[in-house]
């Protein structure tokens, strides 16, 4: 059996399911796996006869050792499929000239890479409520700067003995993404515009989630809060299949040999989904660098170059929002795993972050974690740039996440020309989901119109389709529309707990 325990300290000792259930350690660090399961070469090599579903099983079962392969493949076969999805290989892989292909990741519901993610966890932690003999509900409460909270909401609709509770600031997300979730159906979702911003939605569900005798009362009514954000175990554990799929894609097209190592190049926000390459990579992957890609807001840039995190800067929005990130929170895994399970460090640079804003690893971990990652970053106008060209000379349309990844590859290849090795970039956002960005860039003025003429005039100067989710979106009844300010929230959720309120 595989346990789980605190990247803080190893006292508490968890199964899979039951990390997921709990989704915080009680020390306030992070599951990890108490050992890194290995892929064998035969193993790697029977996934590339195997569609994603299945290649997704092999690699689930050596992480979640309390799941049986039948309530594995429930999960994977219920998440990944033609319902959700606008790609038969879900993850497929697009090759770009000859040493670099794109993954893409966003043909999932909401056209972003947090679909890959959020359409399995639901469905491991209803396995997990039922195999724990959980009688709770459990109540998802998500703030949501846009992406996150409609993945959550797609992920989590109508899952048995789960309910979704989605705040969005009224002012701080774009059309398509507020039409996005206030249409969405369910019978267990709930979704509120909450008059401030980002910060004031964060705020209100982490108050919320620290009351607890708020906690208490939701309790004695047969309630559980929990979250859905990247920390959990189960959001990060989904991740590390689509770096074997890549390598399984290469290796059945002939483009690379068995054993040959590749490149991975990671637009990053979170640390969510690098890190999954790096698991990927400690398995037995074959992977040459991990290639760090960030905006404007480089803290990790300069962290993987420096060994120094310093939170203490100017924060950027930016035309890849998914990235404008401070406080990596994912990092604390890297930490932990590459002082070979040092809790005592971790926890001690992890209370340096909170209370000063800054730390600086030691001299040999510093070397270690550059022996994998490389870093660097682009800013907006890099970003706009690469777009045009990219589309130019590969007529490829790369959404701004994408290409700051794409950009700091080209930046990799120039200062490490000895490095012949294939680059598999991740695309984590469709292009439609930035139209207006991405219009600018094509065409080098800023587009008129509304959210919609906006996908419709990408699609006509591309070709490219608009995805199905987005371009039915006009067409849908909004169904949430009720609003609150941040003081209220708590009072919300209890109302709608209650039944007292349109859910
Ligand atoms: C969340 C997100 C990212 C960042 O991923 P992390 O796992 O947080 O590093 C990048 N691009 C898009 C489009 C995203 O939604």
């Amino acid at each position: 059996m595989m346990y789980y325990h605190s990247t803080r300290g190893k006292a508490e000792r968890l199964t899979a399911g039951a990390a997921i259930l709990q989704g915080i350690a009680a020390d306030g660090g992070l599951f990890v796996p108490e050992s890194i399961p290995v892929v064998t070469a035969a193993e790697l090599a029977e996934l590339t006869r195997l569609p994603y579903q299945q290649r997704a099983e092999k690699i689930l079962a050596k992480f979640l050792t309390d799941y049986s392969a039948e309530e594995i493949a429930r999960c994977t076969q219920g998440a990944y499929n033609a319902s959700g999805f606008d790609h038969p290989r879900i993850a497929p892989l697009q090759q770009i000239g000859k040493n670099t292909a794109v993954l893409e990741l966003w043909h999932g519901p909401t056209s972003a890479f947090k679909d890959m993610a959020l359409q399995l966890l639901p469905r491991l932690l209803s396995e997990a409520i039922r195999k724990n003999g959980e009688t709770a509900e459990y109540v998802i409460l998500v703030a949501t700067s846009g992406d996150t909270g409609k993945a959550a909401l797609e992920g989590f609709k109508d899952v048995d003995q789960t309910r979704i509770i989605v705040f969005y600031p009224d002012a701080g997300v774009s059309e398509i993404q507020r039409l996005q979730m206030v249409t969405q159906e369910g019978s267990n979702v709930a979704v509120l515009a909450v008059d401030g911003n980002f910060d004031d939605a964060q705020t209100g569900v982490k108050d919320i989630f620290n009351d607890s005798a708020f906690n208490e009362r939701l309790q004695g009514a047969g309630f559980r809060l929990s979250s859905a954000n990247s920390i959990n175990w189960g959001r990060l554990v989904p991740q590390i299949v689509y770096y074997f799929s890549a390598y399984a894609d290469l290796c059945g097209e002939n483009t690379i040999k068995a054993g040959e190592e590749i490149n991975f190049v990671v637009p990053t926000g979170n640390f969510g989904n690098i890190l999954a390459g790096y698991y990927a990579k400690r398995m037995g992957l074959p992977v040459g660098k991990l290639i760090c890609a960030s905006n404007s807001n480089n803290v990790l840039t300069d962290f993987l170059q420096s060994g120094t995190y310093d939170r203490r800067r100017t924060f950027h929005k930016t035309m890849s929002p998914s990235m404008d990130i401070l406080i990596s929170s994912n990092l604390e895994r890297l930490l932990y795993h590459i002082t070979n399970g040092d809790t005592q460090r971790t926890a001690k640079w992890m209370k340096e972050l909170q209370t000063t804003g800054h730390y600086t690893v030691d001299e040999e971990v510093r070397r270690d974690i550059q022996e994998l990652f490389w870093a660097d970053w682009a800013d907006d106008e890099a970003t706009l740039a690469t777009i045009h060209e990219v589309y130019d000379k590969e007529r490829y349309l790369a959404d701004p996440h994408t290409a700051v990844a794409w950009q700091v590859n080209e930046r990799y290849r120039a200062a490490h020309s000895e490095d012949r090795r294939t680059a598999v970039i991740l695309s984590t956002a469709s292009p439609f989901k930035f139209s207006d960005s991405v219009l600018l860039a094509l065409e080098g003025k800023a587009p008129q119109g509304d959210g919609f003429t906006l996908l419709e005039a990408l699609a006509a100067k591309t070709g490219w389709i608009i995805p199905k989710g987005l371009a039915g979106l006009r067409a849908l009844p909004v169904l949430h529309k009720t609003g609150c300010a941040p003081v209220e929230m708590q009072d919300m959720v209890a109302h709608m707990l209650a039944g007292n309120c349109e859910y």
